[in-house]
């Protein structure tokens, strides 16, 4: 029998609410909106329609497989991050609105460092960290590297769907070496790097674990394999006075300060995401003696 948009929306709405899904009215209204082409307005316009079965049947599918657990990022192939509409696929890991807070203090800092400023986006993923320091900050270079050839494709699809080819560019580069010469002289450098200790990836929930790339989230024994090697290895390439900012995982803020401290970085603090867990921790490289010596006169 055929079925309205509207009834439709509602259908699956109510089945999402069912299954627990917590942004049920959204993420029923995008699925419908997303499959039939339309934006949100058209549908509140078109809402009492009859919808075709073609596009009913292809949307109940999609709504099935978000039922069996899939996340509504990847079924939909695009995320919204700090304003943006990102591209979004399986060899990615979907952004967080947590992650906005680490996005917002590298756009702080970055707009702090001035002109022609150069921020380096390590383990960037579909590149959301970066791009939104390259939307927000004027006159700054940013470069996302991310070890995955699929990412750095990702992020080559979403440079050019938020129109940034003139000032974000990107590259493979594993973040477990050291910084390849073409990477040099950063004012900020900001990371989300994989930091899920391996002992607890089992236990991740569902749409986490058995969709989103382990790559992107298994971060050793203990969780901080990429904190201490990019803390010792990266600072080489931070200008004097630049930062290095990073995204870390529930109670690990302690244990990052420490690690940025003992390699040499000073007014290092951690911040909160809005569920008030430390999220963000970041260090200020030291500027040489003879920039200390000029700050000082001031
Ligand atoms: N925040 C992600 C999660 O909780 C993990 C991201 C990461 O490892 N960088 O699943």
């Amino acid at each position: 029998m055929a079925i309205t948009y509207n009834n439709l929306y509602l259908d699956i709405r109510r089945a999402f609410r069912l299954a627990g899904i917590e942004a049920a009215s959204l993420e029923a209204r995008e699925l419908v909106c997303h499959v039939s082409g339309k934006s949100r307005e058209q549908f509140l316009m078109d809402m009492n329609y009859y919808i075709s079965s073609q596009l009913e049947q292809e949307i109940r599918a999609l709504a099935r497989r978000r039922l069996e657990g899939e996340p509504a990022a990847y079924l939909l192939g695009e995320w919204s991050f700090y304003g943006l509409d990102l591209d979004v696929d399986k060899t990615v890991l979907i952004p967080r609105s947590d992650t906005e807070v680490v996005a917002e203090q590298a756009i702080l800092r970055a707009r702090e460092a001035g002109e022609k400023v150069r921020v380096l986006d390590l383990c960037a993923g579909t590149g959301c960290i970066g791009l939104a320091v390259g939307t927000n900050v004027p006159d700054c270079r940013v470069v996302l590297a991310d070890t995955s050839a699929d990412a750095v494709r990702v992020c080559r699809q979403n440079i050019r769907r938020c129109s940034r080819r003139s000032n974000v560019t990107c590259f493979q580069v594993d973040a477990r070496q050291d910084p390849p010469a073409m990477l040099w002289d950063f004012d900020v450098i900001v990371s989300n790097p994989p930091y899920i200790p391996t002992g607890d990836l089992a236990g991740l929930d569902g749409s986490v674990r058995d969709y989103e790339p382990q790559l992107a989230l298994d971060g050793g024994e203990d969780g901080l394999d990429f904190y201490r090697v990019i803390t010792a290895k990266w600072k080489k390439i931070i200008r004097p006075k630049g930062w290095l900012i990073y995204e870390v995982g529930i109670h690990q803020a302690g244990d990052v300060e420490a690690i940025l401290r003992r390699e040499g970085f000073q007014s290092v603090s951690s911040y909160t995401d809005p569920a008030g867990i430390l999220r963000v921790v970041e260090g200020q490289w030291p500027g040489t003696a003879r920039e200390e010596k000029e700050a000082s006169k001031q």
